[in-house]
């Protein structure tokens, strides 16, 4: 047992993500009871003072069982319709049940664009922070209805994480029906261990949860593990833990099987977070060793350290840097638009002028508005504290 796991009322502010499956029984419909005991699991943390947030997906899934759909995928169109349906009821349910332990509901439904664009980013922050100061529980879940394929998040996991990051929450607790990460998935390898703490997210944890393109994605592993790199580099813990049983904080709290992600050692600027959580990166700009070593030390990325520019991008635009090894080491917002990036590439700043037409900024991305995403490096580099520098 290491000091990654304690107890539950050492933290300050918690998100707690909940999977479809807890809430939603295909046939019978919400699942009460096991919504009541949550309710008062989420009533005993308020009773001490804790921050609670919750992100609860099922809306899909309850509208699908009151509608009666037949198994199998959903149609675009129909998705958004059951979420519709469903999304009322599941608001309606987590007021009423909150509400006879006392406690005051305010649900929020976000879009991808409502935390990827920066102005939206802060209007939704503003909202969920004045919920908690007034003293609700916001109920979040993905606005399904307006979500296209190609712009949602499609599932609660990283978006639970993105919600923990913009609320400056210290612990996420992801409930499904998983209960941690296994070295391989358990059903089948049965010489798979479980992990029941992780101190950081290396390229080896990842592999265990499978690819980018795995079959696992959506709910799986691969959103959990991608979650906890949003999370933790943020400065929040984050537990992977069984919802199964009623009362799953409490058994959390009693010992129930669990991983615990640890959060990096240095919290890093409230724009720097969501800088490195941005989730579609518009371009990026491949960088050489020198570079490479320089932004280590904390320093600026020059045109002359740039090798390759990939993507059309704005100037503002969050953009991935790429290191030697062909891995993201760093995110950062362009200081050029993708086309004169291309111009200076590989070149002095002071010939910047003169290629141009106009004398621009020195750096390609100023260190101010980057933040070190690879694993190990984040602690190199961000020594600031969250000053949520809005
Ligand atoms: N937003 C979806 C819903 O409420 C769930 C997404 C997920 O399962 O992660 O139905």
């Amino acid at each position: 047992m290491t000091k990654t796991r304690k107890p539950l009322e050492k933290y300050r502010r918690i998100v707690i993500k909940i999977g479809s499956a807890l809430l939603v029984d295909r046939k019978t419909g919400l699942k009460t009871t096991w919504l009541n005991a949550m309710c008062a699991d989420i009533a005993a943390l308020r009773a001490k003072g804790i921050d609670v947030l919750v992100v609860s997906s099922g809306a899909i899934a309850l509208g699908r069982s009151v509608l009666d759909l037949p198994a199998g995928a959903l149609k675009l169109e129909e998705s958004q319709a059951a979420a519709a349906i469903g999304q009322i009821a599941l608001a309606r349910a987590w007021s009423e049940s909150l509400s006879t332990d006392g406690i005051v509901a305010g649900q929020i439904l976000l879009t991808l664009g409502d935390t990827e664009e920066r102005r939206r980013y802060l209007n939704a922050r503003a909202t969920i922070n004045q919920l908690l100061k007034l003293g609700a529980v916001p109920i979040i879940n993905e606005n399904d209805t307006v979500a296209t394929t190609e712009i949602r998040y499609g599932d609660n996991d990283r978006l639970a994480a993105r919600v923990a990051t913009m609320t400056g929450a210290d612990l996420l607790v992801l409930l499904s029906d998983i209960d941690g990460l296994y070295t391989a998935p358990p059903h089948l390898d049965p010489d798979a261990r479980f992990l029941d703490t992780i101190a950081e997210i290396t390229p080896a944890i990842e592999a265990m949860a499978g690819g980018a393109a795995s079959e696992l994605s959506r709910g799986g592993m691969r959103t959990k593990i991608d979650a906890g790199k949003i999370a933790t580099g943020a400065g929040c813990a984050m537990i992977i833990a069984s919802g199964k049983p009623d009362h799953p904080l409490s058994a959390i709290e009693n010992g129930a099987r669990s991983s615990w992600f640890a959060p990096s050692g240095s919290p890093v600027t409230a724009r720097k977070t969501w800088i490195a959580g941005q989730l579609l990166p518009a371009g990026s700009l491949a960088v050489d060793a020198g570079a490479e070593t320089a932004l280590r030390s904390g320093k600026s990325l020059l045109p002359a350290g740039v090798r390759h520019v990939t993507g059309s991008f704005s100037r503002g635009d969050t953009i991935a840097i790429i290191g030697t090894e062909g891995r993201e080491i760093a995110r950062g917002l362009a200081g050029y638009d993708a086309d004169e990036a291309r111009q200076i590439t590989g070149r002095k700043s002071a010939e910047i002028a003169a290629i141009l037409g106009y004398a621009g900024r020195a750096a390609m991305v100023h260190r101010d508005d980057m933040v070190m995403t690879a694993t190990g490096l984040r602690r190199d580099m961000d020594t600031e504290r969250d000053t949520a520098d809005a």
